[in-house]
């Protein structure tokens, strides 16, 4: 499966806001985004005067689908599954978003960020309801436990990782169980719960996918 292996903070530089995607390293001082670093490639001023309808509309797919470490075929694909549920589509796409195994799995605290994540579940080192899944784009269920297996427990960059449960915990439609390295999907999050990703507006992303 196609990944992005470039630089990643050159991503949330040409999105003008942090994208988190070292995970909790981008607390750092050193974010580039706080320091004010102009977009990447040439001539980045002549980028930052009024943009295009178009232009905003883009930014905003691109600042999403980075977020959660997606190519633009698999965001698409999870757009179209949006389009085909009942209810906003926008919020359909975010919910779809979040039961991602990848990003579950982030959001538990087993990984310091979702390409780490990515990298655990692909490995094999996760399980939902006790059966090996390899799958990051594996849809969480509503009540489905997910589980380090095997070797991966005795890792140090998971309980590292772990760590973090203690100081900021996890989001509100999940619940861990950092000494058994378990946790569950309670329920589907709303659109409000997913506080992180607060300033993006979804709605400008199905505005360009329908256009
Ligand atoms: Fe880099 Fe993280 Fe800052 Fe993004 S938020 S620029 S990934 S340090």
């Amino acid at each position: 499966m196609a990944r992005y292996i470039g630089p990643v903070c050159r991503l949330c530089r040409a999105e003008g806001r942090k994208l988190f995607l070292k995970g909790d390293r981008c607390r750092s001082d050193k974010c580039p985004i706080n320091k004010k670093r102009l977009p990447p490639g040439k001539a980045p001023k002549t980028r930052l005067g009024k943009k295009s309808e178009y232009a905003v509309q883009l930014r905003e797919k691109q600042a999403l689908k980075r977020n959660y470490g997606l190519m633009e075929q698999q965001f698409r694909n999870t757009f179209e599954k949006a389009l085909g549920l009942p209810g906003k589509t926008g919020d359909n796409l975010i919910i779809l978003l979040e039961r991602r195994l990848d990003n579950v799995v982030y959001r538990l605290r087993f990984a310091s960020s979702r390409a780490q994540a990515r990298q655990l579940v692909n490995h094999g080192h996760i399980a939902v309801n006790g059966k090996r899944v390899n799958i990051a784009s594996y849809l969480v269920r509503a009540g489905d436990v997910i589980s380090v297996i095997g070797a991966a427990k005795k890792m140090e960059s998971i309980r590292q990782a772990l760590e973090e449960v203690q100081k900021s915990g996890v989001m509100p439609w999940l619940e861990v169980n950092a000494d058994e390295m378990t946790g569950r999907f309670v329920t589907n999050p709303q659109r409000q719960d997913v506080t992180d990703i607060a300033d993006i507006k979804e709605q400008l992303v199905v505005e360009l996918y329908s256009k």
